[in-house]
């Protein structure tokens, strides 16, 4: 039986709960959202002690089920003032679930920071002291001399620790780095204001056992075997396999959203990404979590030879790299090694230093320049400070009106005049500008990408299977489509012993995306903000393209 345990950091005590019934066939994203609507009051301050921080794997994670292992991370975001779910792969999602753990809430907050201990039913405070100031490599290796090499945990980075709205929530990857990040919305952030730095899992678990064990093994099995046969391209080259993708299609951001194609996009894209892996001793294929059989992270060596990053992804290289005016690999490479250490997300973080190139304040592709601003981000001076508030706070500030963000985060790599089913998706998710809740890239849709019509309810149907998708735990890679809908039909009905059709698993999924809605607009967040920057409307990019969904659909996405 999976239980919810519930941290008290102002008393230093946990408490414990069966998951009630009424919460059957939740997960992941339908748990954190499901638990913050209920227990969170939407007007508190994210930061302050009426916020809850909840981690819950997927329905699916610690299951058999392939690349199945997220683990979401939910709470009122200090950066959108909404709800958040945020999902991340590594270690910890698997080890949580495996040791019977549903989902663990960290409420109230503590004067001083502590690493929590969680095995199964034995949970410890331990001082972080002298974790103060640390970087996320640097807690990794405390927690590894400590607890054992490859030992699960969750870090939060000095971002976190210094209440920055960029900041992440880590999560040690198969060899232990704080690699995987629960990037968006700030989490971090809400974890160190608890006076959490760190949470291992040192304790041992099994698998959780389906309802149906043959049926789900053959569904498993089928579904293992499509994806390793699928997904050939994202396993060799990540998903910076897409930059030549985009480019080609006009869609890459370049320059603050300034053009949506660039020359020469071979230097950065997933093909030398993978050469450099094979030359310089890193991977390609790397699975982020135990089970995943796309495998689409990498491992990531400088020219030297030595160990540089890990993952290198198409989100960073456009938003940390294109988008700043970079083209180099390696040197996006070094800065997306700088956030995962300081604990920052690479979209949030590489947006406002387009903002601030926009502003003036540092030249286009000023790669010490970049590096320089992360470092004053943890030393805390004025401008660090700002920035890692985020895109939206720093451009208002500086007077920037080109500020590429929806209810206060920064959009993902894809320009939305161009793909305007994902547009869409920016407008209207309850996430703020966020592509995981739902990317509708070229040809998932079967619409004219270009083309205006349709695109707001091509866009609810893929933020529908998404959440569906964040519920269960499976990775967006698996693919949040129809065409994936009697696999995971097969999978949910097994492991729950229920009998759900496509219609039932998708009002479940719609239920969630209102829990999420009614918190917003309680928060202040309403329908009528479901929109892109003007600049998007009426600045063309590629061809003279715009974004021209009509504002009215947008407002009314989610209306039955
Ligand atoms: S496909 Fe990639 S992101 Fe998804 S679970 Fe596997 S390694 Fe992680």
């Amino acid at each position: 039986m999976q239980q919810i345990i519930r941290i008290d950091m102002s008393t230093l005590s946990v408490s414990r709960e069966t998951l009630p019934a009424e919460y059957a066939g939740l997960g992941g994203r339908g748990l954190t959202s499901r638990i913050i609507s209920r227990e969170v009051p939407p007007n508190c301050h994210p930061l302050g002690v009426d916020n809850k921080i909840v981690f819950a794997p997927g329905l699916l994670t610690g299951t058999h089920a392939p690349s199945s292992g997220r683990l979401s991370v939910g709470a009122k975001s200090p950066l959108t003032g909404g709800i958040k779910e945020s999902n991340v792969g590594g270690t910890a999602g698997v080890s949580m679930a495996r040791m019977g753990i549903g989902a663990l809430i960290v409420e109230g907050a503590a004067d001083a920071a502590y690493v929590l201990e969680v095995s199964g039913d034995d949970i410890r405070f331990r001082s972080a002291g002298e974790l103060k100031n640390q970087s996320n490599y640097a807690v990794g290796r405390h927690l590894a001399d400590r607890y054992g090499p490859k030992t699960p945990y969750i870090a939060v980075g000095p971002a976190g620790e210094a209440g920055l709205a960029v900041a992440t929530v880590a999560v040690s990857d198969l060899e232990g780095r704080p690699t995987r990040h629960a990037g968006r919305g700030g989490m971090g952030a809400v974890l160190g204001a608890k006076g959490v730095r760190a949470i291992v899992f040192p304790g041992k678990g099994s698998a959780r056992q389906p309802e149906d064990a043959v049926r789900f093994k053959a569904a498993a099995k089928g579904l293992a075997k499509e994806l390793a046969d699928g997904r050939k391209a994202l396993t060799r080259y990540g998903t910076a396999v897409l930059v030549n993708v985009i480019n080609a299609a006009g869609a890459l951001p370049v320059n603050n959203f300034r053009h949506g194609s660039l020359a020469g996009t071979d230097a950065i894209s997933g093909e030398t990404l993978a050469r450099h892996c094979d030359s310089r001793g890193g991977r390609t294929g790397h699975p982020c979590h135990p089970g995943c059989v796309i495998r689409c992270s990498n491992i990531y060596h400088a020219a030297d030879g030595n160990y540089l990053t890990s993952a290198l992804e198409y989100e960073t290289i456009t938003l940390l790299g294109t988008n700043c005016g970079l083209r180099d690999l390696d040197q996006i490479a070094e800065l997306d090694f700088m956030c995962d250490d300081f604990g920052m997300d690479t979209m949030e973080t590489g947006t406002a230093l387009a903002v601030a190139m926009e502003a003036g304040l540092l030249p286009w592709g000023d790669f010490e320049g970049m590096k320089r601003c992360l470092a004053e981000m943890v030393d805390g001076t004025v401008l660090g400070r700002l920035l890692g508030q985020g895109a939206h706070t720093l451009g208002r500030t500086l007077g920037v009106t080109r500020i590429p963000t929806v209810k206060g985060q920064a959009i993902a790599g894809y320009d939305p005049r161009v793909l305007k089913g994902t547009g869409a998706t920016y407008a209207t998710s309850p996430m703020g500008g966020d592509h995981t809740a739902g990317n509708c890239l070229p040809g998932r849709t079967g619409l004219n990408d270009r083309e205006k019509t349709g695109q707001v309810s091509a866009s609810r149907e893929i933020q529908t299977y998404t959440t569906l998708f964040d519920n269960l735990g499976l990775c967006i890679f698996v693919g949040p489509v129809k065409g994936s809908m009697a696999a995971v039909c097969e999978l949910f009905n097994s492991y729950t012993g229920l009998a759900y059709g496509e219609a039932e698993l998708n009002a479940l999924a719609e239920e969630i995306l209102q829990d999420e809605l009614i918190f917003n607009e309680k928060a202040g967040i309403s329908r009528y903000q479901n929109d892109l920057p003007a600049f998007f409307r009426t600045e063309a990019v590629h061809s003279g393209l715009v974004f021209d969904v009509p504002p009215d659909e947008l407002v009314n996405a989610f209306d039955h």
